[in-house]
């Protein structure tokens, strides 16, 4: 038997990603990951829902001979993914007890034949004799462990069968390669998972938590039901979320949701499971918009077309809350997470830990302080979230709720210098053992309240009691900015005792002026209108997409989904629709070329579309430009937003190309992707700072009379002058704009 070498496994997975899946390029580290399973090593993934996890293991298991088996926990999310494997042509199959005793046979059958890629197994049915006995028979390529925080006591979902995984998995075979894959990123629960499968060696993928196309905000509670009735109606017609923190909330919600002609549908561990299941069934069939539910509705929720979270309840823990917002925009489609915050929520849930241990509700109140802080700080959210997963973000994300306020100016900033000093000096002073408490405690002079302070000598330090003229809420913001940006750090042992880093050393040796932010005071009424305002800012501007097209697609999709009882993103994804209301595919091969399609959804389901699309197009007499190529991956729409709106308020390009972090060049050619479909773009700001009129001129007319708008040939024509190629590409954006669009 001929045996594939890494190079042409990684060539044929390539080739498998553009005709099955549909896509052109993989994202983040998806390449390197699947490079690493192809070579047959174990291989620990750590990456954050919406970041394209399960291709990882489904591409190789495409590529490689044999069967992967997938150990998931949910027999939800086993038929989805089964069901969406199967759209792409893929033959996937899952082993779990709602099989019958003929159909488990048929899928044994065709397993030992070799025709089954990926097999999914539920933990329990996977420690089954019958089942060991069958998988020792078959050719297995590889082993993938989802969901892997299962194993541990520590994670949120813990599962005592997944312990017995590695024990049933070493009596299938010698050596099978493992994939261990999980969505969380608490450094003591990836120590369990490693233990457990007894991967210690594994080679390990993290992935920034980063996920840019969720926009988060944050407002009082306030009027809350009224502000819940009127964002949903803002977002008509799409699917959301909202978490209530109790049974008896999630009730009264959705009732009053529906009286306000809202399509929602309750969903708890109360209800009985019938009527749970068809809730759930409801929103993933679209035909229910809205699903009112406790923390217990997601895990099994593989919906990538969430477009909004709402808490409507403050969230447990920071960890908790960047799960439940994490099932928004798993398409990579920007997605809106609101939370409405209340200090009274945070009261509730300390209440609820009366009973618990100590321990218990010692750690509680430490989880609580840190959502408490989350939502009051006027710190960018998504620097907040990484800081809190241990990832530094070197910069603003520039698409949440305190980035728009601090643009438009409306952040409460204070120039922070000397408040940096005293407590980069009070931590240094104290011996670096302390927590927050404890340091503002010192600055302040509250030795009424900490008695530690007298006995240590604290107040005998210089910094003692130097900060009482300010609150002890600015002293604790100082040092959780502190925090967030570099200066100091959480000591990885007990992460409620704070050490200072090298910047903060630094800081205290060269010390620069620096600004932070005021946390909000959401008391203030003014607050309230403040993001009323902010949030008619942040409503996305139209896409290029054809709008009446895009609709006809989408009730296409959900029409023949009903026909084959699928959800309708099984057969096409909202960000294929959307492609294909702005490029007009009217054959099956161009219709295959749209990111997320493939070759084998294009045969399968694309008759109808590509029909509805040439009579459309033919009716409206739209000139499709299938030589103009607007490929850009779907998590680039959010990119694509934010760089018109810097651009329409004249926001220079250097500036926008370094909040995104991107050079020039990659910034013009986003801007050209923008143009070449269709959007107008005004840069003579910029442009009239660079190049003067005459120089302007003459390109302009180079590209007026030139018979193409090649950048090559403009160059050749420009060679004696000393014009740089991004002009001339900016010149042609401008040539463009004004003339062909
Ligand atoms: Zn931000």
């Amino acid at each position: 038997m001929e045996v594939d070498s890494s190079a042409n496994l990684m060539e044929k997975a390539r080739e498998k990603l553009k005709e099955v899946f549909g896509y052109v390029s993989f994202r983040g580290n998806q390449e390197a990951i699947i490079h690493n399973i192809l070579q047959g090593r174990n291989t620990f993934v750590i990456m954050p829902t919406g970041a394209g996890k399960s291709l990882c293991y489904q591409l190789p298991a495409i590529v490689l001979e044999g069967t992967a088996i997938v150990i998931s926990p949910l027999i939800a999310l086993m038929k989805n993914q089964v069901d969406q494997m199967n759209a792409f042509g893929v033959n996937a199959q899952f082993l779990n007890s709602t099989l019958s005793k003929a159909e488990i046979t048929k899928v044994k059958k065709e397993t030992l034949a070799g025709a089954v890629k990926l097999l999914y197994v539920a933990p329990e049915s996977l420690a089954k004799e019958e089942n060991i006995e069958f998988l020792r028979k078959a050719k297995i390529s590889f082993i993938a462990v989802d969901e892997a925080h299962c194993i541990s006591e520590w994670g949120h979902d813990f599962r005592p069968e997944y312990r017995r995984i590695k024990t049933i998995i070493d009596h299938l075979g010698n050596n099978l390669p493992i994939i261990a894959l999980t969505a969380t990123a608490t450094p003591k629960v990836r120590q369990d998972i490693q233990k457990n499968l007894r991967m210690e060696n594994a080679d390990l993928f993290l992935s920034s938590f980063l996920r840019s196309n969720l926009y988060y905000e944050v407002k009082p509670k306030i009027d809350s039901k009224k502000q819940l009735v009127r964002f949903i109606k803002q977002h008509k017609g799409k699917s959301g979320i909202v978490y209530c923190l109790s049974r008896k909330k999630v009730e009264e919600i959705a009732e009053f949701l529906k009286v306000n002609d809202i399509r929602a549908l309750p969903y708890h561990a109360g209800m009985d499971s019938a009527q749970r299941m068809a809730n759930q069934d409801a929103f993933l069939n679209e035909d229910c918009d809205v699903i009112v539910a406790t923390i217990a509705f997601g895990m099994g929720i593989d919906k990538p077309d969430v477009r909004f979270v709402v808490h409507y309840d403050a969230p447990k823990s920071i960890e908790g809350y960047y799960q439940e917002t994490g099932r928004a925009g798993r398409d990579g489609l920007d997605s809106h997470c609101l939370m409405f915050f209340s200090p009274k929520d945070i009261d509730k849930l300390e209440k609820f830990q009366k009973d618990k241990s100590v321990t218990e509700r010692d750690n509680a109140k430490i989880l609580l302080e840190e959502m408490t802080y989350y939502a009051n700080s006027s710190v960018c959210r998504a620097r907040q979230l990484l800081h809190y997963f241990g990832e530094y973000m070197p910069h603003d994300c520039g698409n949440c709720d305190n980035c728009l306020r601090k643009e438009e100016g409306k952040a409460e900033e204070f120039d922070a210098t000397e408040m940096l000093l005293t407590v980069l000096n009070t931590v240094v002073k104290t011996g670096q053992r302390f927590g927050i408490r404890h340091i503002v405690d010192v600055i302040t002079g509250n030795t009424s309240d900490n008695k530690y302070i007298e006995s240590y000598g604290h107040d005998k330090l210089p910094e003692f009691a130097t900060g009482k003229e300010e609150s002890p809420s600015l002293w604790e913001t100082v040092v959780r900015q502190a925090l967030i940006y570099g200066f100091l750090a959480k000591d990885t042992d007990d992460v409620t005792v704070i050490k200072i880093t090298d910047k903060g050393k630094d800081f205290i040796e060269n010390t620069f002026n620096i600004k932070f932010v005021k946390d909000h005071d959401y008391n203030s009424a003014e607050i309230e209108e403040d993001s009323e305002l902010l949030h008619s800012m942040h409503t996305p501007q139209a896409s290029a997409a054809d709008e009446v097209l895009l609709e006809m697609l989408r009730s296409l999709c959900k029409k023949i989904a009903k026909q084959k009882k699928l959800p309708p993103y099984v057969i096409f994804q909202e960000a294929s629709l959307e492609e294909m209301a702005t490029t007009y595919p009217t054959t099956l091969e161009e219709l295959a070329r749209v990111n997320g399609v493939g070759q084998a959804k294009a045969q399968k389901f694309g008759q109808p579309f590509v029909e509805m699309i040439a009579k459309y197009v033919e009716e409206n007499e739209i000139e499709t430009a299938n030589d103009v190529v607007v490929k850009t991956t779907v998590n680039k729409s959010k990119t694509k937003i934010f760089i018109i709106q810097q651009i329409d308020r004249k926001v220079d390009l250097d500036d926008i190309a370094e909040a995104k972090d991107i050079t020039l060049s990659e910034l013009i050619e986003e801007i050209e992707h923008i143009c070449y479909s269709g959007t107008k773009l005004n840069i003579d700001y910029y442009i009239n700072q660079i190049l003067d009129p005459e120089k302007q001129q003459e390109i302009y007319e180079y590209f007026m009379n030139a018979e193409n708008d090649s950048i090559k040939d403009a160059m050749e024509a420009f060679a004696d002058d000393d014009i740089t190629e991004e002009e001339l590409r900016l010149m042609r954006i401008k040539f463009l704009s004004e003339v062909a669009l």
